[in-house]
């Protein structure tokens, strides 16, 4: 992807690069308040989410069009930037028409490759940033494609919005943080910046703190937050709201870490890694060909490849033997589901042949 800066003008690249406000324009006074408050703690980027994707109908969709001269208003008397999601051409249209100084895209539309391409369309030859949240589920391909169709529709500043996954069994996060999959995306595309969601991760207020502290500590570029002049009163995501105070005691606790050059340590540390990462893989191949030779076993005696009782077995003891040794036993049963794929992988080529 080529990519440009999204820094717009008078904001500097230290971080974190914050966006704040609130999940949605509701009155013209909530978003006039908010949009002050936050302006007075030296936010310089307003969200406020004038269409709102839910989840089921009959909840608040949004104030729609009547919002985008509010959001004009906090441009002029506050001289912050202002940001909406976009779902569809016509949104694009009205959010331009309204002088927004970046878009983003919401979690649904981006797992909705003809939603982003259309969106992508009404972009061509508009060069605002855009920031493209992650597809609901753990797709990492499809993020990195939603923002593929962007950047060819000619937009160069782009950023990605981490916001966490959804999941069917939710445990203490409103949408599953799987940082690996941010992390990955990083490794990927080094140049892209990366904002983090807290508020739509943790979907409460206690998380929005440990999350931003998380983010920072992943290197993440910046944080966008919910922030609303009165959270409880909120008409969407009212639970995971804080105020402009709230945000900025938060912010101010932040430790920002920054990314060391290598010590001498650290690369005595590495050089450790290295070789343990050469013997695992060593272990591994003596593995596979011990399997080979369990395959040709099978394949002289008209056995089947997948023997469960024996695979079910392998799991569970590994699993225990690994929780000895102070990892957790879901960590060690990927590592043998990943193993034992391999090695059936391995004996159908012994029996096919
Ligand atoms: C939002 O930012 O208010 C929003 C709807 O987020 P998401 O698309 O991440 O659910
Ligand atoms: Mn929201």
């Amino acid at each position: 992807m080529e990519l440009e800066s999204i820094l717009l003008p008078g904001i500097d690249s230290k971080r974190p690069l914050l966006i704040a406000g609130p999940c949605s324009a509701e009155t013209e006074e909530q978003v006039v308040t908010t949009a002050m408050q936050l302006a007075s703690k030296g936010i310089k980027i307003f969200r406020a989410g004038i269409w709102k994707p839910r989840t089921k109908p009959g909840g608040f969709e949004g104030i729609g069009i009547e919002g985008l001269p509010w959001m004009r208003r906090v441009k002029k008397e506050t001289g912050m930037y202002i940001t909406t999601e976009v779902a569809t051409a016509k949104h694009v249209e009205a959010a331009l028409e309204a002088e927004m100084d970046m878009l983003w895209i919401g979690a649904r539309t981006s797992a909705n490759p003809f939603a982003v391409q259309e969106i992508a369309d009404a972009l061509q030859g508009v060069n605002i940033p855009v920031l493209v949240k992650n597809p609901v589920n753990p797709d990492l391909e499809l993020w990195i494609g939603a923002m593929e169709r962007i950047n060819n529709a000619g937009v160069k500043k782009i950023a990605a919005i981490h916001r966490g996954f959804s999941s069917y069994d939710k445990k203490i996060y409103r949408n599953l943080p799987q940082w690996h999959i941010p992390i990955e995306l990083r490794r990927r595309i080094p140049n892209l910046p990366i904002f983090c969601d807290p508020s739509h991760i943790g979907g409460k207020r206690e998380l929005v703190a440990p999350l931003c502290q998380q983010a920072m500590d992943l290197g993440f570029d910046g944080l966008i937050v919910e922030s609303h002049c009165n959270p409880d009163c909120a008409w969407s995501d009212a639970s995971q709201q804080i105020t402009p105070d709230v945000l900025d005691y938060i912010l101010n606790l932040l430790v920002i870490r920054e990314e060391k050059q290598t010590t001498e340590n650290l690369k005595e540390l590495r050089r450790q890694i290295d070789d343990c990462d050469n013997d695992l893989i060593e272990v591994l191949a003596k593995r596979m060909r011990v399997s080979r030779e369990i395959g040709t076993f099978k394949k002289e005696h008209d056995m089947t490849i997948l023997q469960t009782g024996r695979y079910s077995e392998i799991l569970e003891k590994r699993g225990a033997q690994g929780a000895l040794c102070g990892m957790s036993a879901e960590f060690i049963k990927k590592v043998f589901e990943a193993i034992h794929e391999e090695s059936v992988r391995q004996q159908m080529e012994i029996i096919s042949k």
